[in-house]
């Protein structure tokens, strides 16, 4: 069985925790977007010690998914994936033997977890976005793009769970204080998805066997959950209850495939 949840999700922080239950039991937390002390705080409440974390995949090198990668692999003996231009544009740092280099369309087989990787259109060097597998279910992650491709949309065929970026409302961001060029970077074709962007993808994705999708990455200025929920919800037929959303500090209970 698989089972994940959401740490933290948005510009303040994001990690998410996958897991394959039974006798090999595996555990590879995606992105490290907050402190150390807070992940392992985070960690505790999630029932966990630093020390089950088996692997850690970086999707990219913004500060809100780097966090602590670096410190804590170091310090606890855990690979870190990324790819090549993450490493790059994060200045090569030593990883002392436990950097991994993660590709676009290239399996990584981690325990009974395999994680695939894919390219997505982020105002970043080389970003990488990830299905992932344990034979029997799939969970698809997908926060900080600017739009979907069909690179994107190919890789989310047939998940049992998706954790989707649903960022901020167009109305909301529009009225918005922030300055012109944080706008035109926040709703351009590199930057990240609004709830409409969002609620075309889910639409495309939508299928029988569809059991959690997640609402994440919100913008805590320019998007409230409940108009996530609804467009979200409209575009699966569903209740609006039924979308998950991942709260920047808390982001969600554990979620089962
Ligand atoms: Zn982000
Ligand atoms: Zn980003």
């Amino acid at each position: 069985m698989v089972r994940f949840k959401s740490l933290g999700s948005g510009s303040t922080g994001n990690a998410t925790l996958i897991e394959a239950g039974g006798r090999s039991a595996f555990r590879v937390l995606v992105d490290c977007g907050v402190g150390i002390r807070q992940l392992s705080l985070r960690l505790a409440e999630a029932g966990l010690a630093d020390s089950d974390i088996n692997a850690i995949f970086i999707t990219h090198e913004h500060s809100d998914h780097i966090g602590c990668a670096r410190q804590f692999a170091l310090r606890h003996g855990v690979p870190v994936w990324m790819s090549l231009g993450t490493w790059t544009a994060l200045d090569k740092p030593d990883f002392e033997g436990w950097l991994r280099i993660a590709q676009d369309g290239v399996a990584i087989d981690l325990g009974s977890l395999q994680l695939m990787p894919f390219t997505v259109p982020h105002d970043a060097r080389e970003p990488l976005q990830l299905t992932c597998t344990d034979g029997a279910s799939k969970l698809g992650l997908l926060t900080d793009l600017g739009h979907a491709t069909a690179h994107v949309l190919g890789h989310l065929q047939l998940c049992d769970a998706l954790i989707l970026e649903s960022n901020h409302d167009s109305v909301m961001l529009e009225a918005s204080s922030y300055p012109f060029f944080l706008k035109q970077r926040v709703s351009g074709q590199f930057g990240h998805l609004s709830n409409q962007a969002a609620a075309q993808i889910a639409r495309s994705v939508c299928h029988a066997g569809l059991k959690h999708l997640v609402a994440a990455h919100l913008s805590q200025q320019n998007n409230r959950p409940a108009l996530a929920q609804e467009l979200l919800s409209q575009a699966l037929g569903c209740r609006s209850t039924d979308i998950v959303v991942a709260d920047a500090g808390s982001g969600t209970p554990w979620l089962a495939l």
